[in-house]
C-alpha cells in the first residue's frame, strides 16, 4: 500500500478542487454515507474549500448513532441482572437510552465493562465461569466479522456463559430508505470504502439502478474524498448513474470472501430498527437460529421495551441528512459531548460531535 502522505498532499487537494470547480455547472447534493467521512470533511477543512454548489449531506453511517434507544434499554436490563457482566465498546456506554445510559447503570451498580473487541469479552467469560458475559454487538458490516468470530470461537470452546446482544445494521438498505424518503434530496452518494472492503460492491449496483443515482466508493483521506466527489459530480453532470470504485487500492468487487463467510455462518439478513429512522426491512443482521444459545435475547427474558425515542433530540433528521447539527436548537448549549442529549453528540463518528469538535456552526 502506498504511503498515506500521498493522499494528504496539498497540491493534489488544490488540483482536485480546481477540477471540481471546472466541472460543475449547477448545484448538487451529495451524501457521504459514513461518519468517518463526515469527520474527514470537517477535520481537514474540505467542507470550507469545496466550490459553491457542492452540498455535502451527512449520512447515517455512525454505528453508535443508529443503535436505537430501545436496544440500549435492553443492554441496561441485562446489565442490571446480577448474574451478568455486560461488555461494550466505550462509545456505547455514554449513549442515552430512553431513561439512562449504560454508564449511569454502571454507577448504580450494574457490572458494565468497556472492551476493545468481542474477543476481550470472550476472555472475560473464560475467566468468570460463574457469571454470564453479554457482549453488546453493534455496528455496520465492518464490525460483523469479529462479532461473528467471537460466537464461532465460543461454540468451539463450548462456552455456555457467553452471548451477544446484536444490533447490526447494513448500509445499502439504509441508502435505499434515504432515497425513498421524500424529505431527503440526495442526488449522489459517496459509499464507505471500509464497508466495501468487507462486503464488496455488488450490493450497491441494484441501489444505483433502482434510484438512478451515482454511487462512488471512496476512502477517507482528503485526496480520496475529493476524488470521490469529483467522480460523483462528473457522473451527475454527464447524466450518468451507476457504481464507481474510486478506492480500488483497498476494495475488490467481491469484497473479503473469508470475512463474508464468517458473517453468514452466524448471521442472516433481517429487519432492524434504526435510531430516529425506525424500522427498515431487511436492513440488519440477526443471529441464526442454530446459534440461539449465543443470542442474549434468547438466553434471557427481557421485558418488551417500547420504541420511544426522545423527541427533543432530532437525531433522525440528522441521520437522514435533512438537518445539519447546528440547526438543532440544543446544539452546543444543552447538548455537548460532556452532556449529550443524543447519540450523534457522543460517538467519535457522530455528525453533531464532528461539528462541535471542529468548531463548525454553519457548514454546508
Ligand atoms: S445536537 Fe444533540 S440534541 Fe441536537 S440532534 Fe445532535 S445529539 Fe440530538
Amino acid at each position: 500500500m502506498k504511503h498515506l502522505e500521498e493522499y494528504r498532499d496539498k497540491r493534489q487537494v488544490r488540483y482536485l478542487i480546481d477540477k471540481i470547480r471546472d466541472k460543475i455547472s449547477t448545484s448538487w447534493n451529495i451524501m457521504e454515507i459514513c461518519g468517518g467521512q463526515t469527520h474527514s470533511l470537517l477535520k481537514n477543512g474540505l467542507i470550507e474549500i469545496l466550490p459553491e454548489g457542492i452540498i455535502m449531506i451527512h449520512g447515517p453511517g455512525c454505528p453508535v448513532c443508529v443503535t436505537p434507544a430501545m436496544m440500549i434499554d435492553k443492554a441496561i436490563a441485562l446489565a442490571l441482572n446480577t448474574e451478568v457482566i455486560l461488555c461494550s465498546f466505550g462509545d456505547m456506554l455514554r449513549v442515552p437510552g430512553n431513561e439512562k445510559s449504560l454508564l449511569k447503570a454502571k454507577a448504580e451498580g450494574a457490572d458494565v465493562r468497556m472492551v476493545y473487541s468481542p474477543l476481550d469479552a470472550l476472555a472475560i467469560a473464560r475467566k468468570n465461569p460463574e457469571k454470564h458475559i453479554v457482549f453488546f454487538a453493534v455496528g455496520f458490516e465492518t464490525t460483523a466479522p469479529a462479532n461473528a468470530l467471537s460466537v464461532i470461537q465460543a461454540k468451539k470452546l463450548d462456552l455456555d456463559n457467553f452471548s451477544i446482544l446484536s444490533s447490526h445494521v447494513l448500509v445499502p438498505p439504509a441508502m435505499a430508505a434515504i432515497l425513498r424518503d421524500e424529505e431527503t434530496h440526495v442526488q449522489g452518494f459517496l459509499a464507505a470504502g471500509h464497508v466495501c472492503s468487507v462486503m464488496g460492491t455488488d450490493e450497491y449496483e441494484p441501489v444505483a439502478r433502482e434510484f438512478n443515482v451515482p454511487i462512488v466508493v471512496t476512502g477517507f483521506e482528503p485526496v480520496d474524498m475529493l476524488n470521490g466527489i469529483y467522480q460523483c459530480i462528473s457522473m451527475l453532470e454527464n447524466g450518468k448513474t451507476g457504481l464507481m470504485n474510486q478506492y480500488s487500492r483497498v476494495v475488490r468487487s467481491e469484497g473479503n470472501i473469508q470475512a463474508k463467510k464468517i458473517i453468514s455462518e452466524v448471521f442472516e439478513v433481517g429487519t432492524r430498527e434504526w435510531r430516529g429512522i425506525g424500522e427498515i426491512p431487511q436492513s440488519g443482521l440477526v443471529i441464526r437460529k442454530e446459534y440461539d444459545r449465543f443470542n442474549a435475547e434468547k438466553r434471557f427474558t427481557i421485558n418488551k421495551i417500547p420504541m420511544n425515542e426522545d423527541n427533543a433530540c432530532m437525531a433522525g433528521l440528522i441521520l437522514k441528512g435533512i438537518k445539519k447539527p447546528h440547526q438543532c436548537p440544543y446544539f452546543r448549549n444543552r447538548c455537548t459531548p460532556e452532556n449529550p442529549m443524543g447519540a450523534p453528540m457522543v460517538s467519535s463518528e457522530g455528525a453533531c460531535a464532528a461539528y462541535y469538535h471542529y468548531g463548525y456552526e454553519s457548514a454546508t
